[in-house]
This record gives structure tokens, C-alpha cells and sequence, in this order.
């Protein structure tokens, strides 16, 4: 578990960039605009990301994923 801006989160949003074709669609549905295209590569900013799913459930070739934290430290 980490902590970021006063949250403890147990899950961090990886992305599949062999996946994504940045067509965007997840930018869009972000609440507090924690995704964004560079150079046609989708980056994710991790301080501000709520976890909330919206862009997993949006992604059409289903290239986000909300990883559990523990899973990646071992
Ligand atoms: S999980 Fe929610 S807050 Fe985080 S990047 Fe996706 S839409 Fe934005
Ligand atoms: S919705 Fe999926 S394919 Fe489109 S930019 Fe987001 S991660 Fe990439």
C-alpha cells in the first residue's frame, strides 16, 4: 500500500501500450484528467488518479488494467 495526496491506494493503473492505439477515449471519461497523450503514447499521472475504473470500462481493446500494489512489489 502507498500513499499519494493524503489517499492510500492498493491498486495502480498499468497500461498495455502494445495494446492502446491512443484513440483517446479513456482521455475523455477521466475525471480529474490523470490521462493524456504524449507523442501519441497514453500516460497516466499516478498522483492524481483516483482509481475510480472508468477508462478500464471504456478502453474498447481492453489495454488499462487496475493492478493490485502487492502483486507488483514481490
Ligand atoms: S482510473 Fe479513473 S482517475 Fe484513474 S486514470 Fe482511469 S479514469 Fe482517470
Ligand atoms: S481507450 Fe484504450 S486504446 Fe484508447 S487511448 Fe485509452 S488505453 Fe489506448
Amino acid at each position: 500500500m502507498f500513499r499519494r495526496n493524503g489517499q492510500q491506494h492498493v491498486t495502480r493503473l498499468d497500461i498495455d501500450h502494445d495494446k492502446c492505439y491512443s484513440c483517446g477515449a479513456c482521455v475523455a471519461v477521466c475525471p480529474p484528467d490523470s490521462l493524456f497523450l504524449s507523442k501519441l503514447t497514453l500516460q497516466v499521472d499516478d498522483t492524481t488518479c483516483t482509481r475510480c475504473n472508468r477508462c478500464v470500462a471504456m478502453c474498447p481493446v481492453h489495454a488499462l488494467a487496475l493492478t493490485p500494489v502487492e502483486s507488483l512489489v514481490s
